[in-house]
């Protein structure tokens, strides 16, 4: 196992803890900021993804304090170096099962056993996926779920995105600096992203539009060629030549490992206003709890409650 530094760390039985974070993007960060604070030395085990969605984003420009907007890698990296600087422990680590039947509560991972006595789960949401053929094949060659990640590699392509979200038109406008075209293929004839950012996508003359369209199979043996499209209106088919296709429609949790655990819904983690879970010294944040707001903001405010709430709760105090 690495550690942030790179180093390979000691393989240890079993490491108490007083706050174990699941999770290193903007709830848990800012969770291990507040916990660290309180002098509890919380662990963050960061997961695959350090920073989480967030790192993956060329440019956060709703994040208060920095007006002319910033990278969100840059970000996160400050996020983690402000919670480190309060003593926060970071690891690059990922829980494969967990018990919460009784405290401390465990958290297993490859190598070690993590007894906690309280858990912060920041535990984030993964892409969604399109779920037609060749999907899986092609991705990495053409197929992308990230254009800050591989925006590069469509220098002089034509490229489709498939969603109607602010991620489809985020993305799809970061696109047009490398590509010729970029085409925003929708289900619906309408955008569900915000205002500003249709704005901008209807000025920029490299992006394009196709409505009340779905995609039914991608083109290609080797790398993406063309996409099949449906057309949702008049059932008519077709064939759009593309180098890459973008897939943003949405998100699905990073909860599997609580199912039967803790309360779910509708695959999120449920939590009271102040990130109770229904375990008593188990809290959730982020993206992992919400459905609704997402935004790294909202997380990072949800994570700074949890660490707060978790603070009371191994004072001994009302929780
Ligand atoms: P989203 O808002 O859930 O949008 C997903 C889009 O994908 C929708 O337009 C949806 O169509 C479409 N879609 C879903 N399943 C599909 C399928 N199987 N085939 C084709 N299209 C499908 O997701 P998001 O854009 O990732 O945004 C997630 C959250 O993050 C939102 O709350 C958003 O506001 C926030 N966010 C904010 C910013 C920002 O503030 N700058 C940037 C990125 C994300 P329908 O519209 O028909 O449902």
């Amino acid at each position: 196992m690495l550690n942030t530094n790179g180093h390979h760390t000691v393989k240890t039985e079993s490491i108490r803890v007083k706050v174990l974070i699941l999770g290193g993007g903007p709830a848990g960060f800012s969770a291990a900021l507040y916990a660290a604070r309180a002098e509890l030395q919380p662990l963050v085990l960061t997961g695959l993804q350090i920073g989480g969605q967030a790192a993956l984003t060329h440019a956060i420009e709703n994040y208060p304090g920095f007006p002319e907007g910033v990278g969100g890698a840059e970000l996160m990296e400050l996020f983690q170096k402000q919670a480190e600087r309060f003593g926060a422990q970071i690891e690059f680590d990922s829980a494969l099962s967990v018990d919460f039947s009784s405290r401390p509560f465990k958290i297993m991972t490859d190598s070690r056993v993590y007894s906690a006595d309280s858990v912060i789960i920041a535990t984030g949401a993964s892409p969604n996926q399109l779920n037609i053929p060749r999907e899986n094949e092609l991705t990495g060659q053409g197929v992308s779920y990230c254009g800050t990640c591989d925006g590069w590699f469509f220098k002089g392509k034509k490229v489709a995105v498939v969603g109607g979200g602010d991620s489809a038109i985020e993305e799809g406008l970061f696109l047009t600096r490398f590509a010729t075209s970029v085409t925003i293929i929708h289900r619906r004839g309408n955008l569900r992203a915000g205002v500003i950012l249709q704005k901008r996508a209807a000025e920029n003359p490299k992006m394009k539009f196709i409505w009340n369209t779905t995609i039914t199979e991608i083109i290609g043996s080797e790398k993406v060629e063309a996409i099949k499209l449906n057309n949702v209106l008049n059932g008519e088919q077709s064939t759009f030549e593309a180098d890459g296709l973008f897939i943003f429609i949405g998100h699905t949790p990073n909860t599997q490992l609580f199912n039967g655990k803790l309360n779910m819904e509708k695959g999120y983690i449920k939590v009271d206003e102040n990130s109770h879970t229904s375990v008593p010294g188990v809290y959730a944040a982020g993206e992992a709890a919400d459905p609704h707001f997402r935004q790294v903001i909202t997380s990072a405010g949800m994570g700074a409650t949890a660490a707060i709430e978790a603070t009371h709760f191994l004072e001994g105090g009302a929780n």
